[in-house]
């Protein structure tokens, strides 16, 4: 790759001994919380060396009791084979059974508890409801997305409750009484108070990305929202991560759940993954310019610390000649919506983004991320790279970090 040799003198791909400070540094004039330090190789991965294991599902589709209408519209979206969660969780949520499903991002998960409950909606009358909860907007955006293109000509009607748009709306939709509303904990919680969402006939609960939930301080919203659903209830609950905290949690909110777990490794053996060392941050944008400016960096997403350090690299790309997108909490919903739209249409080849504001997103086809800036913790770390190298793809990552 030509940009490799402009890098800097030191060879790549080894990991660095001792304990320096790069991850766990923090610059005085910072505010926020310390980062962890990481040590560098666990941001290297010759994904290319490894021998590629292939999940054979026990399960085909057709196995599946699915009406013919899903199981055309599971054959339009071109799924040939059902992932391991889908493989391993789809039966028991047939079943009826309480889920926990174990999985990191990028594994299929929205299929899983999407399409037995679709086809569980199917031809009945009553119109039970399902409510789905998910840590950000474009996370509950992207599984509505997927529920309409699966639910298509049986009928069924979804509504998205998210903040940062029009309430008024989400009012009118909810007195349709839609099958599916899926949503985030705070706008929830709010329609929830002003007694416009009811929870008392839903039969169906879905928590995705509970772990983030908690990390982003939902839990007394997804407290509030599980106590006013029915005792009788079927609860689905996705983590990518199973610590004590999600464990106390699924006890309080599951009955005699069935666990599913998915996670082989922390990233995925399809990015490979690679540092790349920097004097300083001129010498950083440097670097970044000239692997942009490389053919194969055909979407890029590009990881920074703060939103003013990222809506800067992002002015600083445009002006460089390379036209770029960025998503932070600086901008308002439809801001960020146009900035996604941008890359995902292929009009911009980079999207710089925070962690927050990229968490969860689904965009097909990242041949690359950069880490710009360090994440805060490995955890943040394993969610950038699982952007790329999705659905089975081949996807490269690198992370910047100081030049010893
Ligand atoms: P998720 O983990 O639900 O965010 O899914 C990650 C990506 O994989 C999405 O773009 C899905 O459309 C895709 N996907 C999920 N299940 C399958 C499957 N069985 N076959 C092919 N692609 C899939």
């Amino acid at each position: 790759m030509a940009f490799q040799q402009k890098r800097t003198g030191r060879p790549h791909g080894r990991p660095q001994n001792g304990n320096r400070s790069f991850g766990g540094r923090r610059d005085a004039n910072k505010r926020g919380p310390v980062k962890k330090y990481i040590h560098p190789s666990k941001f290297i991965n010759k994904a290319i060396e490894k021998v590629e294991e292939v999940y054979e599902p026990s399960h085909a589709f057709v196995d599946f009791p699915f009406g013919a209408g899903l199981r055309h519209n599971i054959v339009t979206k071109g799924y040939v084979l059902p992932s391991a969660i889908q493989d391993q969780a789809i039966p028991h949520i047939i079943e009826g059974k309480d889920v926990i499903g174990l999985a990191n991002t990028g594994t299929g998960k929205t299929a899983a508890f999407l399409l037995p409950i679709i086809e569980k909606l199917s031809g009945i009358t009553l119109r039970p409801s399902v409510l789905v909860v998910a840590p950000t907007r474009e996370l509950a955006q992207q599984i509505d997305e997927q529920f309409r293109e699966f639910s298509r000509g049986l009928g069924l009607y979804s509504t998205l409750i998210v903040g940062g748009v029009n309430i008024d709306r989400q009012i009118r939709e909810l007195k349709r009484r839609p099958h599916v509303v899926i949503g985030t904990p705070g706008r929830l919680k709010d329609l929830l108070n002003r007694r416009v969402l009811q929870l008392k006939d839903m039969s169906t609960l879905v928590l995705d990305e509970a772990d983030r939930m908690l990390d982003m301080g939902f839990l007394p919203d997804i407290r509030q929202i599980v106590n006013e659903m029915p005792e009788d209830r079927q609860t689905l609950f996705f983590s990518a991560t199973m610590t004590p905290e999600i464990e106390a949690l699924t006890a309080n909110f599951l009955k005699n759940p069935v666990t599913i777990s998915v996670r082989t490794s922390e990233t995925s053996d399809h990015v490979e993954q690679d540092i790349v060392e920097a004097r300083d941050k001129t010498h950083k944008i440097e670097l970044l310019l000239d692997m942009l400016r490389g053919d194969e960096y055909e979407k890029v997403l590009v990881f920074g610390e703060t939103k003013f350090g990222v809506q800067r690299l992002s002015d600083h790309l445009d002006n460089s000649g390379i036209p770029s997108a960025a998503i932070h909490g600086n901008k308002n919903q439809s801001q960020r919506q146009r900035a996604l739209k941008k890359f995902k249409d292929n009009h911009v080849r980079v999207l710089v983004a925070t962690d927050v504001a990229a968490r969860g997103l689904d965009i097909p086809n990242v041949t690359h991320v950069i880490n710009f800036d360090t994440p805060q913790t490995y955890e943040d770390y394993v969610h950038r790279v699982g952007r790329t190298g999705r659905g089975g793809a081949k996807g490269m990552a690198y992370t910047f970090i100081d030049q010893r």
